[in-house]
């Protein structure tokens, strides 16, 4: 894939100048990024733009990007999430190669690692309870207190970090801390908790380890183990990189990783997170990981949404410091902008009202020319059935129409599209006062293309041929979110949308038939969308609305 957004983009974002003026001055010859997710949940959206950014880098200069597991914390973690985090950055084109990478075969590496800091006399056993270590740890204005067994001896450390190694002691009776500075400004400098234990099966090395390493510690040994350059986080991680640099420098890597952290991708009123989609997931407010109207990657797949919109989204959004929310509708913008040429427009009609053209033959069929895609020829053109009932969408038909509508309404005369023009000379309604079906008449003379131009109509409107018609179930999402309320409140809960999904019965055009699943289409004048990858079957089409045509998105300057 290559990144064919990037032409666009003039200056050069903060992070490639730090990388090129690290490669001018020989800090490193070559640029190694990586993606390092923790496989307890699924991916979405904001992970997306940092896959996008590590392997663009790595394009950009010619080095490598490495996908690495980060699955040091045994207790969230499973493989179903490991496979489904593959499948989702293949799917957005990057590509690992053979640099595929699992934090967890490091465990012996960051065990000796640990074993030289207690050598050093830079880590040390310590006994204090959790409550105790957080009191000894001092706040934001005070410093903390040194613990009692923050001078054990290197042989007295070697020893009880061999013990704890070997499962003598229960789950948090001991840690293994740096020995760095309690007095600190910095309160992650407060001699952090490098390793802990916990008797708990890890899902890639089982039960070889009863004593884990903290992120704090593992993170910058896997960088640096790798020989990763440039190790791009996001910012809450900013006040943790003096412990980076600490753990990099006690452990004497030559040419240490650099860490450089940038601004989250956020979607205004859309939930991001993956501690909530989670959530929404577990509290079966949707309905499993991949639900369309989530933003986990999964989702927006089976929602029809294209890696290249995603690529364009990631690419629009920059990358900075600061931390921004960007519109959803940005979202949209880029996969109407990648659907318009590429997905053929076909007619549907999701809301359906019978329209019967009483002077049209009985029993009839003709079939007419249409272009598959007005803006692009080279998707070529299909056979129309046309007949004497059809459907039509039932928006497109008022008693008593306001001003300015072109549709149909009693004695007025509209175009069908790729059709005839027909004039409405009655309706039929129901008991309740529901219109039923609405008659017109046609004229044979306005064939399109015929090159009719004895008079105009101002209206155009979409419908399906009745008789030759596909049924199929259509989703139309909204935000699951109540806009109006915000996405959290306070005590952590969310304020849904009762109304986000609306299912409808629709018709479509017999070009449908040949629809498989993943299938991308614009209903013409409707929206595009795509068929359900979960779904569908043989019997059943179900097509997912990605999103509708209308749009006041403007692309920012
Ligand atoms: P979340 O914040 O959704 O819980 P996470 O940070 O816990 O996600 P990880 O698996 O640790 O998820 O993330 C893997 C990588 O993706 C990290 O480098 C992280 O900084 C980056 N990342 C996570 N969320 C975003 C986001 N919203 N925008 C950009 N990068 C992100
Ligand atoms: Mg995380």
């Amino acid at each position: 894939m290559e990144m064919t957004e990037k032409e666009e983009v003039v200056s050069k974002n903060f992070i490639e100048q730090i990388i090129e003026k690290d490669l001018q001055e020989g800090t490193y010859d070559t640029v190694c990024t990586r993606f390092p997710p923790e496989p307890n949940g699924y991916l979405h959206i904001g992970h997306a733009k940092s896959i996008l950014l590590n392997y663009g880098l790595a394009q950009e200069y010619h080095g490598e990007f490495h996908m690495r597991f980060d699955d040091t914390n045994p207790t969230k973690e499973k493989t179903e999430f490991v496979d489904s985090i593959k499948e989702d950055i293949q799917w957005l084109g990057a590509d690992w190669k053979d640099h595929l990478y699992f934090a967890s075969d490091y465990f012996q590496q960051m065990y000796e690692g640990a074993i030289k800091l207690i050598k050093k006399g830079k880590a040390y056993v310590c006994d204090l309870t959790p409550d105790q270590i957080r009191e000894y740890r001092g706040t934001l204005t005070e410093p903390g207190k040194n613990s009692p067994y923050r001078d054990r001896s290197v042989e007295e450390n070697l020893a009880l970090f061999e013990e704890m190694k070997n499962g003598v002691y229960a789950d948090g009776e001991k840690v293994l801390r740096a020995k760095i500075d309690m007095a600190s400004p910095n309160i992650n400098m407060r001699d952090p908790i490098i390793y802990r234990v916990a008797h708990v099966s890890h899902h890639n090395t089982g039960d070889q380890w009863c004593i884990y390493p903290m992120y704090d510690y593992a993170h910058p040994v896997e960088d640096a183990i790798e020989g990763i350059t440039h190790s791009i986080c996001t910012l809450e991680f900013e006040d943790h990189r003096p412990l980076y640099d600490w753990v990099v420098r006690e452990l004497e890597f030559e040419k240490p990783p650099k860490q450089i952290e940038f601004a989250k991708l956020y979607l205004t009123n859309v939930v991001t997170g993956k501690r909530y989609i989670k959530k929404l997931v577990e509290e079966n407010i949707v309905d499993g990981w991949d639900d369309p109207r989530l933003v986990s990657l999964a989702a927006l797949r089976r929602r029809g949404f294209t890696p290249e919109s995603i690529q364009k989204f990631v690419s629009l959004c920059g990358v900075s410091k600061a931390d921004n929310s960007v519109d959803y509708a940005m979202l949209e913008y880029c996969i109407r902008e990648d659907l318009k040429q590429k997905a053929p427009r076909f007619m549907a009609v999701t809301d359906p009202l019978k329209l019967v053209i009483d002077n049209y033959p009985e029993d009839s069929i003709e079939y007419l020319d249409a272009p598959n895609n007005m803006e692009n020829e080279a998707l070529g053109s299909r056979k129309l059935p046309f007949g004497r009932e059809l459907y039509i969408e039932r928006e497109d038909f008022m008693e008593e129409p306001p001003k300015k509508y072109f549709r149909l309404f009693p004695g007025n005369e509209v175009r069908l599209m790729n059709a005839y023009f027909v004039k409405c000379v009655s309706f039929e309604k129901d008991e309740n006062g529901n219109v039923t079906v609405v008659h017109c008449t046609y004229d044979p003379e306005t064939k399109a293309g015929s090159g009719f131009t004895g008079r105009k109509v101002k209206g155009t409107i979409h419908w399906v041929c009745a008789k030759t018609a596909i049924e199929a179930e259509v989703r139309l999402y909204d935000n699951i979110i109540d806009e109006e309320k915000g996405v959290y409140n306070e005590d952590g809960t969310m304020n849904i949308n009762e109304n986000s999904l609306e299912v409808r019965k629709a018709f479509l055009e017999p070009a449908f038939s040949a629809a498989k699943p993943g299938d991308k289409y614009q209903f013409v004048r409707e929206g595009f969308f795509c068929v359900d990858t979960r779904d569908t079957t043989q019997d059943r089409l179900v097509l997912n609305r990605i999103v509708s045509l209308k749009s006041s998105f403007k692309l920012p300057k």
